[in-house]
Parts: C-alpha cells; structure tokens; sequence
C-alpha cells in the first residue's frame, strides 16, 4: 500500500467559531486497511443545542457580521471557500480517499473539481435571489421577498461526503441561512477540513457550525425545535425517519435517498459505448452510489454479444490500493457495509440468477481491507431481491427484455425513482421513453453525468426536492408577500 503523505489529526466540533472536544469520541477507519484513522468527536444533544443557539443568534443578530454581509459580499465569501479548497485540493482528495476509500483518481479528478464547481455555482447564485412586484389593485403595492429558511440542518451519508455537504452547503450560504453540518460518521474528515477553510475565507462564527457523530447526533437535529429545515441526503429508511421525527416542529425537509436505477440498452444502440456506460454506471464508486445504474436491463436480441462484452470489461477492473493514481476500483467504505453486499451476492446466487463474473472479497497487498470484485448476475428477474433492493456496492443485476413499453413497465415496477439511461440510436425512441419512466433524471447514451446547473433528486422513494440548478434557491429560502395599501 502507498502511504498517506498527510498526518490526520483528530477530529473536534466546530461551534460558533471555535474548535472544541466533547466528551466521547469514536473512531474514523481506513477501509483499504482496516485500521484506525483518528478519532473524532462524537456530538450530544447537549452540543446540538449550543451549536443551533449559535447559529440562531448569528442567523437573527442583526448588527451581526452575517445579517450585515450584502448578497454580493456572501458571494465573494463562498468563492473565496471554493479558492481555498481548490488550494488544498491534493490534500483534501487523499484525506477523502482515506476516510472512503474511494480511488484518489476519482476523489482527485472528479470529486474535489466538482465540489469547487458548485461552491462557485452557487457563488455566483447569491445575488441572483429576488422577489417579485405584482400587478394586483390601483391602490396597492405588491411583492415577494425571497429570504432564508433560518438554521437549517445538513445531513450528510459517507459515499461522496465533501460533494454531497458542498450540494447543501453551497445554496444554503448563498441564500442567507446560518447552518450546522453532519457529515456521516464513516467519514467525517473532510467536513472537517472544510470547516477550517471556511473560517480562514472568513465565514463569520455561528454561520457554519460541523458536528461529527452517528444517527443519535443526527437524531437530535432533527428534533431540535431551534433547526428550521433539515436537508438530507442518505437512505430510504432513515429518510422516513426524518419525515417523521420533522413532524414534530413541522420543519421543511429536503430528502436526496436511494435508488435502483435502470440503464436501458436497445438492440440498436452503440454497443462498445453501452457496454462502457452499464460498466462505469455499476462500479464508479465502487458502487456506492445513490444513481447507480444496478439493474441493467439488454434488449435480448443483442444479449449474447452484450453479456460476453460486458463481463470481458469487467473483469479488466480489479480492486486495488485507493492511493494508487491507476486504481479504478477502491474499497468498500467499511466492513459493515462489506458483509451487506456479500449477504446480497449470496442471495442472488440462492434466488437462481447466474454470477457470471466476481462475487468475492479479495485482499489487496496482501491486506485486511474491504474489497470486493466487480460482480455480474445474468438471468436476473424483477422480482429477485437483488433487482429490488438497493445493493450500494459493486454488484450488477442483468435482466432482458424485448419491447419499449415492457421495459418501461420493468423500470418503473420498482419503489426507487432517482435516475435512468436509455441507450440506442433512435431519437423518437430515446425521448418517448424518458417520458413513460418515472426518475429525477434520464441520461440518454450516456451515463452518471451531473453539473451544478442541472437539478438533481428523485420521484418515488427516492426522495422529493431538488439540488443543484435554479430551483435549489426554492428549498433554502421562505417566500413573503408584502401588502401595502396606497389607499
Ligand atoms: P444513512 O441513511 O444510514 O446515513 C446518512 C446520514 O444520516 C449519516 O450522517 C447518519 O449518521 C445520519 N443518520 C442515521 N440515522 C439517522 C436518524 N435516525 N436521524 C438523523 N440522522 C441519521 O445512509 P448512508 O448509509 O450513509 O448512505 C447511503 C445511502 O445514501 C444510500 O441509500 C444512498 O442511495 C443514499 N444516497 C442518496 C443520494 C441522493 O442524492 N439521492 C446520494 C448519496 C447517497
């Protein structure tokens, strides 16, 4: 294994601008190792509480630094944090890659980059929140006001931990809200990091306040009376949970949740390109992504050709050291998640399907890290577990069919709605049926892309609200209306 160029310190909270201990810690694991990181600090309710007074009084102060900033002042403020992640890029996707295990190509090259992008996305979104003037009677003087939720509450799962806290971080400065973060507790140290680079561009204290903990630390925001809204990215379960627990305060929830996405290849379409889109559509990430395209569905006059193109690639891709620049395949972000994966491979194999390629934990370097190979089931049917149940890890569910409106009615006999491809060459085929299938997002001969202006989020139990883009600013503002009469 390549060894880490940084030194990890332990992690602490962030409240109200000052870096302090609690009183219980846990540890943060090297996946491609098994062994310890650092430890961390993991929040109680009594932390919650003074981290959501803080952002309170900053969010309501209004001699305050954050109430006095101009929209254009905010902006400037969060280029400055993308200026300064940019700076520390190397260091932030090796410390990434050390908490995830994720490949440093892809949390180097692909993650970080992004991050920048949409802190400088939304940037520039702070002075373009407005209200209205509405037309309504002669003796009337009508508009909106677009102004802040307030304190909202970001909580964040460990498969893209500093892309995911920039989707909610970034709209929620540019709108004016004061915020306390919750990265997960797999993966808590670019949070961390982050926070460090907030308060050197100057955010001013009680505006970004970092609590690092498990569900009970979350648990404790979500109930908080003080938190206005909660945006969540994480499972369906614990997204249900939330929509519960918000009840109570009636809070505004935003839910970014799982998926079993379907990548749809038709007879017609470029085979080579389909063939590389189904492969980097299951294993980017290892697997471990919410739109991951995990049930692939091969119109069945080309499937031969398909499946003998699809398991040659895949077997190309084997499990390697996270650090190393030419590793396309990391480790499984813990052992937990590990066995979860393997108790799935093992119930597609005892549900029938055909494991044509992988299914085993393999040791990298000679290890005790968490890796498993790229694995292909063949001969999968719809009601398999394996082709209903979000995986997250590198397994590959294949099922066949041999209409457009059979395979629309496939693709959508499934709770999930976050994201679907359609491979083929026929434009009127391609359109026709992104209409009929039910997700946030459809890629056409294509997959997995995103940019920081297009929204992203799911129908179904996929979740509900939408991040990145535009209507992003709908989720992190309050709308008023004002009514002076001129009578
Ligand atoms: P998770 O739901 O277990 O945890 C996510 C976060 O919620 C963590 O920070 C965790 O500490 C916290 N949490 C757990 N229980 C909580 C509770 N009761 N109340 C409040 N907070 C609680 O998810 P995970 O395992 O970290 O991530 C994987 C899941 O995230 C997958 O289902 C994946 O599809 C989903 N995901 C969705 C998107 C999307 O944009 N739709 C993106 C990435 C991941």
């Amino acid at each position: 294994m390549i060894a880490a160029k940084i030194k990890i310190r332990p992690g602490r909270l962030l409240v109200n601008g000052e870096w302090r201990d609690g009183a219980k810690r846990f540890d943060t694991v090297n996946p491609a190792t098994g062994e310890v990181l650092t430890q961390v600090t993991e929040a109680s309710s009594a932390d919650v509480d003074q981290a959501v007074c803080a952002a309170r009084s900053a969010l309501e102060d209004r001699s305050g630094a954050w109430r006095k900033m101009s929209a254009s002042e905010r902006g400037n403020l969060i280029w400055r944090l993308a200026d300064l992640i940019e700076k520390n890029i190397d260091e932030l996707a090796e410390l990434e890659t050390l908490d995830n295990g994720k490949p440093i190509f892809e949390s180097r090259n692909i993650d970080l980059p992004m991050v920048i992008e949409v802190f400088r996305y939304f940037a520039g979104m702070a002075t373009k929140i407005q209200g209205e003037t509405v037309n309504t009677f002669d003796n009337a003087f009508t508009y909106t006001l677009r102004e802040p939720v307030g304190v909202v509450g970001l909580i964040i799962p460990w498969n893209f931990p500093l892309l995911l806290a920039s989707y909610k971080l970034g709209p929620a400065l540019a709108c004016g809200n004061t915020v306390v973060l919750k990265p997960a507790e797999q993966t808590p140290l670019t949070s961390l990091r982050l926070g460090e680079l907030a308060l050197e561009a100057g955010v001013p204290a009680g505006v970004l306040n970092i609590l690092t903990g498990g569900p009970e630390t979350g648990k404790a925001m979500v109930c908080h009376l003080g938190i206005d809204k909660i945006a969540f990215t994480g499972s369906t379960a614990v997204g249900k949970e939330i929509m519960r627990n918000a009840a109570g305060g009636l809070k505004r929830v935003t839910l970014e949740l799982g998926g079993k996405s379907p990548n749809i290849v038709f007879a017609d379409a470029e085979i080579d390109n389909a063939v590389k889109g189904a492969v980097n559509g299951i294993f980017y990430g290892k697997g471990e992504v919410c739109n991951a395209g995990s049930r692939l569905f091969v119109e069945s006059k080309v499937r031969d050709e398909f499946m003998e193109k699809l398991v040659a690639r895949a077997k190309k891709l084997q499990p390697g050291d996270p650090l190393d620049p030419k590793t396309r395949m990391g480790a499984i972000v813990s052992e937990e998640q590990m066995q979860t994966v393997l108790r799935y491979i093992e119930a597609g194999r005892k549900e029938g399907a055909h494991l044509t390629s992988g299914g085993q934990r393999v040791s990298v370097d000679g290890g005790k890290g968490f890796f498993i190979e790229p694995t292909i089931f063949d001969g999968v049917n719809n009601d398999m577990k394996i082709a209903r149940e979000e995986i997250f890890g590198p397994v590959l569910a294949t099922l066949n069919f041999d209409d457009m409106d059979e395979v629309a009615d496939l693709a959508n006999r499934n709770p999930y709605g976050l994201a679907a491809a359609v491979w083929t060459r026929d434009v009127k085929k391609a359109h026709t049926l992104s209409r009929l299938l039910r997700a946030g997002t459809v890629w056409i001969n294509t997959y997995g892309l995103l940019n920081p202006a297009l929204p992203f989020g799911g129908y179904k139990s996929s979740g509900f609200g939408r991040e990145l883009g535009m209507h992003a600013i709908e989720h992190y503002t309050e709308l008023k209306m004002v009514w002076l009469n001129l009578a």
